[in-house]
């Protein structure tokens, strides 16, 4: 049984094409070099029915990815709006997860892709609590990686890029072979980065934090989102370079992401942070209520699905 056995359709190239059609060639540049980009979005269930979460944020992260590596998207912010709305209408998705993904298809094996296509594909499926429903309630158990998140001078790490996760790939293995649920990978100074998919938050004498770019970390958007939601809730949001001993000696802490959306730590290597807390606790609850459009205050994040259009000033950004 796969993830996928219940997605019927796929877009690709401007298209909606069954499952069974939506392959690539072998000698894809982006299968060899991982030169691709793509973002993960969640599509929740709510009265109206399906909503994409900040789906224009992520558009947008897309087209900066894409534009960091200088790849040509050949549709308009708008068009690959559309596209996702139509991959979860397709497949009568009431909630899913949406990974849109752009990449140099067949051409060279040289480097230098520029002879290679770029080909759009928007992939949907169902992908319930990332780390499991426990997780959710309980909190999971992370190590610290051996495994170092490469430096922002190295690769963009503000980009999401298809070969940058094999930096993710190596700490989540060896945190899974040892037995944990997640790992927490440290920057190249030792100090505290993230986590193999999720941003970090920490709370400490009722404030919370975490940390930012210079600690070459992806800027979630649920991260945004969260610290929108504290900061509504009256907690005091700082961001600031997070040590190990600040992790180690937080009254609560959790990951934010699309999967994980928001999930308690309880351990670190073997060492308790406890129960998830009151401030963890409700964060999560506000989130949750936001994504399924309960909460009129956080309706602007989402876009319900039977609305294909997006606004005109949400149109294409060249890139080069
Ligand atoms: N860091 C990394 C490395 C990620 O892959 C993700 C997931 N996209 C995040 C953080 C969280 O980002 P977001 O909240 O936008 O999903």
């Amino acid at each position: 049984m796969s993830q996928f056995d219940e997605v019927k359709t796929v877009w690709m190239n401007g298209e909606l094409v069954p499952w069974t059609k939506a392959s690539i060639h072998v000698s894809s540049h982006a299968l060899h070099y991982g030169s691709g980009v793509f973002e993960g979005i969640r599509c929740y269930e709510t009265d109206r029915g399906p909503a994409v979460f900040r789906v224009e944020e992520h558009i947008d992260r897309l087209f900066a990815s894409a534009q960091v590596y200088r790849i040509h998207i050949p549709y308009t912010k708008s068009e690959v709006g559309a596209a996702i709305c139509q991959t979860i209408e397709a497949n009568n998705f009431t909630s899913c997860y949406v990974r849109p993904i752009v990449f140099f298809g067949s051409g060279t094996l040289g480097l230098d892709p520029r002879k290679c296509p770029v080909e759009v594909s928007v992939l949907a499926w169902p992908w319930p609590a990332f780390l499991g429903d426990e997780a959710m309630s309980a909190g999971v158990r992370i190590t610290i990686s051996p495994w170092r998140k490469f430096h922002s001078r190295m690769m963009p790490t503000t980009a999401k890029a298809c070969g940058q996760y094999l930096n993710s790939i190596l700490a989540v293995r060896d945190a899974a072979g040892r037995g944990f649920d997640e790992a927490l990978l440290l920057d190249v100074d030792g100090g505290v980065a993230e986590g193999s998919g999720e941003n970090l938050f920490l709370v400490r004498d009722g404030v919370l934090y975490t940390n930012g770019e210079e600690q070459s970390i992806l800027l979630g958007i649920t991260r945004d989102a969260v610290m929108t939601i504290a900061r509504d809730l009256g907690l005091p949001v700082r961001t600031r370079a997070l040590a190990l001993e600040d992790l180690m000696s937080a009254d609560e802490a959790f990951f934010t992401g699309t999967a994980a959306e928001v999930t308690p730590i309880r351990e670190v290597d073997g060492v308790a942070l406890g129960s998830p807390g009151w401030f963890t606790r409700s964060i999560q609850k506000t989130f949750m209520e936001a994504t399924a459009g309960r909460l009129p205050r956080y309706r602007r994040w989402l876009h319900y699905v039977d609305d294909c259009t997006f606004a005109g000033a949400y149109s294409a950004v060249p890139c080069i």
